[in-house]
């Protein structure tokens, strides 16, 4: 007698969502991903796909789709002082000198995850409000009254989940005491700009960088700004151009040249967590920033998202309802030696962009030695390390 399919509920529709309902489908689980916005939108930003991102993307058949909105990131990449001078150089390719990096609209790469989907796997204006579970199943409440079953519910809804505390006692978010000013500008504005570096200067407890996105027509800025006024309620805004130009007054001529052509922008208050002591119960899974919100300063929690997103899929894999149970529990165990890690770096690396070290020439010798750490990053497949988990459990 043929196997049930197994039916797993995502909640959120952000990149870690849209990755995991990919990578499921593509490995015989049937998904819906319940989101709670009216339409599928992601804020009009940047974000780095990184050689250990992409190749799982790739993998899922989305390699044209991708290479048709992605940016090239490679040629020029440097760090800087906040003066110009130079610290070193950005690796953006792996060991194997693959230079898989991507600068991306992240409302590209969402509609890239999203049209790879069949039709009615998005469910909009579903807001999750409650879950529930038994031995034989999961259910889902949303705020316009209806719910769902599955055999397995994935959280994937953010740094603000709804479906954390039904794993672990939630840990506030704990603020960085510093804001990212985010925006996009067209690169015909900066003719001069070069065109595929990933450009980061550093001082002054403040950082600031430049890589372009969508194909290269346009660059990605983001200005981060120590603030200590921030509140859980207003993690993100429009944000006020002109404190921004402030915030850099000074620094290398190529950074003030590039804030006098903002006319807009946005910022975001910046919020990690400590760890979860878990991130399953039973049926029900948390994955990407609900999971385990970083800092944004090593470019990665979108892409630990997508590997999350592909573990799952291993361990789901022709597990039926009753296995499932075993199988999360061994995401959750496979996963988090390297999320743990990835955490604490990311907020190590902050201090270095912010400068916030007694000696820059220190600072600059730990730049220049970050590459070790960037290799172990972006070497990793996923895919294939939990395979090989598998078969040794
Ligand atoms: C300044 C900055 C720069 C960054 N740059 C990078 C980068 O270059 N590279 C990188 O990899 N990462 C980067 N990140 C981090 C990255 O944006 C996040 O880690 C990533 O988006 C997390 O994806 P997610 O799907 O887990 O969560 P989210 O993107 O937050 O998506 C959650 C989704 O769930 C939905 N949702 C929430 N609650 C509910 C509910 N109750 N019911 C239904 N739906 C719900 C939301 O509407 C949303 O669509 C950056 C972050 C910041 C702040």
């Amino acid at each position: 007698m043929p196997t049930k399919r197994v039916r797993a509920a995502i909640v959120g529709g952000g990149i870690g969502g849209l990755s995991v309902a990919n990578a499921l489908l593509l490995r015989g689980i049937d998904v819906t991903v319940f989101e709670q916005v009216d339409t599928l939108r992601e804020v009009g930003t940047g974000v780095s796909i990184f050689p250990n991102g992409r190749r799982q993307l790739e993998r899922m058949g989305l390699k044209e789709a991708l290479a048709q909105v992605g940016a090239k990131v490679g040629d020029g990449s440097e760090y800087y002082r906040m003066d110009g001078t130079v610290v070193g150089p950005i690796l953006t390719t792996d060991s194997s000198g693959w230079n898989g990096v991507y600068g991306m609209h992240r409302a590209d790469l969402s509609r890239v995850l999203a049209n790879a989907l069949p039709g009615p796997t998005i469910q909009t204006a579903h807001r999750c409000v409650g879950f529930e579970q038994n031995a034989h199943v999961a259910q889902v409440k949303f705020a316009n009254g209806m719910t769902a079953e599955a055999d397995v519910v994935i959280g994937a809804d953010g740094i603000q989940s709804v479906l954390q505390k039904y794993v672990v006692q939630p840990s506030l978010p704990e603020y960085s005491g510093s804001r990212a000013y985010r925006g996009l500008l067209p690169s015909a504005k900066l003719p001069e700009w070069r065109k595929e570096a990933h450009q980061t200067w550093m001082g002054d407890g403040k950082h600031f960088m430049v890589y372009p996105v969508r194909s290269g027509q346009l660059l990605n800025y983001v200005g981060f700004v120590p603030t200590t006024d921030e509140t859980v309620e207003s993690w993100s805004a429009l944000g006020d151009r002109d404190e921004l130009a402030a915030s850099f007054e000074g620094w290398d001529p190529r950074v003030v040249g590039l804030l006098e052509k903002v006319d807009t922008c946005f910022w975001w208050g910046l919020y990690d967590r400590q760890p979860l002591t878990s991130w399953t119960n039973r049926r029900l899974a948390l994955l990407g920033d609900a999971a385990h919100a970083m800092l944004p300063h090593l470019g990665q929690g979108a892409n630990q998202a997508i590997e999350d997103g592909v573990a799952l899929a291993v361990f789901l894999e022709g597990q039926t309802s009753g296995e499932i149970v075993d199988a999360l529990r061994r995401y959750e165990a496979f996963r988090r030696e390297r999320t743990d890690v990835v955490q604490a770096e990311a907020r190590k690396n902050g201090l270095r962009y912010d400068s916030r070290y007694k000696s820059l020439e220190e600072r600059d010798k730990e730049i220049a030695s970050s590459a070790k750490f960037r290799k172990w990053l972006y070497d990793y497949d996923v895919e294939k390390a939990a395979m090989s988990y598998l078969s040794k459990v």
